[in-house]
């Protein structure tokens, strides 16, 4: 029977691991990529409904605009329809207290249009931190599913494979709105390839990732669309970022509450005060 193939993915210290540990139990191997020292994690977990997936927990990444081996692994994987890892199903992993930065991965991610899931993980961190979510309208802003959960708890790991289960079948997502900063250049590149996911096209040229491999067949891009030089590179990834950054808070300011003033209890004072630390630990040691 065919497995399914999901890859886990997110910054670092999200919990992929533990989530992929709740999914995988003692159903997983570790190696190393070829050729590289990157650890390689890989697993098996049997959904409800009998199929298998095969799940693949990707090295800690911040997002695609790859700089490092790590990165570079983790765009190999997701920008190649021929890897044998790349994915039917990519789940983000990010955490609750940092999901603002977490976002921007998952935004670039659903933009190569690969079905993704969002896993909002650490939950168990919520109530005192007086954090609170409208799931639906994240869903809806983000147009994803939510998972809930929390691997230290173990909570929501049950939700999470019944959205594998569910996104196996989607073939193809739609991406949210990739590249919308200059407007020109990304409707001409559009329009010279209008069957090729623009995102693609865009990591195509600027990670001078190869065509060939990502395509399955050889398209030139004409030279008049690559990047002349490494100033405007930055200068359009900066571009890119900040485009990011304003839909994501725009959407946390729909779904996404924090409430300083609800956090309560002894740990949350702790946290609180252990962030100023000098000041704090005197106060610590009076209370
Ligand atoms: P990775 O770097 O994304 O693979 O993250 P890990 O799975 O290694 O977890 C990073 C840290 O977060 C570890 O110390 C975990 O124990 C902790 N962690 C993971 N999941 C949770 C959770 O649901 N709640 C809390 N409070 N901590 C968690
Ligand atoms: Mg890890």
């Amino acid at each position: 029977a065919k497995q399914i193939k999901v890859s886990l993915i997110g910054n670092p210290n999200t919990g992929k691991t533990s989530v992929f540990n709740l999914l995988t139990g003692l159903n997983q191997r570790v190696g190393n990529y070829p050729g590289i020292t990157v650890e390689k994690k890989e697993g098996v977990c049997k959904l409800n409904n009998g199929t298998k997936a095969h799940i693949l927990d990707l090295p800690g990444t911040y997002s695609l605009n790859a700089s490092s081996l790590d990165e570079n692994v983790v765009i190999e994987v997701l920008l190649n329809k021929k890897n044998k890892y790349f994915p039917d199903v990519a789940v983000v992993v990010t955490d609750v207290e940092n999901l603002k930065r977490n976002l921007l991965l998952f935004t670039q991610i659903k933009d190569l249009e690969i079905p993704t899931i969002l896993v909002i993980n650490m939950a168990d961190r919520m109530s005192r931190k007086g954090i609170s979510l409208d799931i639906p309208t994240l869903e809806k802003e983000l147009d994803t599913k939510i998972a809930l959960i929390s691997a230290r708890k173990e909570q929501g790991i049950e939700q999470l494979k019944k959205c594998i289960e569910q996104y196996a079948t989607l073939s193809q997502a739609p991406c949210l709105d990739p590249l919308s900063f200059e407007p020109d250049y990304f409707s001409r590149l559009q329009k010279a390839f209008p069957n090729q996911s623009l995102y693609k096209l865009w990591l195509v040229i600027t990670q001078d990732v190869n065509f060939r491999k990502v395509n399955k067949q050889e398209i030139t891009i004409d030279p008049d669309f690559k990047i002349k030089t490494e100033s405007e590179l930055k200068r359009l990834q900066q571009k890119e970022t900040i485009k990011r950054y304003q839909f994501i808070n725009a959407v946390l300011k729909k779904g996404f509450t924090i409430d300083k003033s609800t956090a309560t209890g002894f740990s949350a004072q702790l946290d609180e005060i252990l962030t100023h630390k000098v000041f704090g630990y005197i106060i610590f040691f009076m209370i």
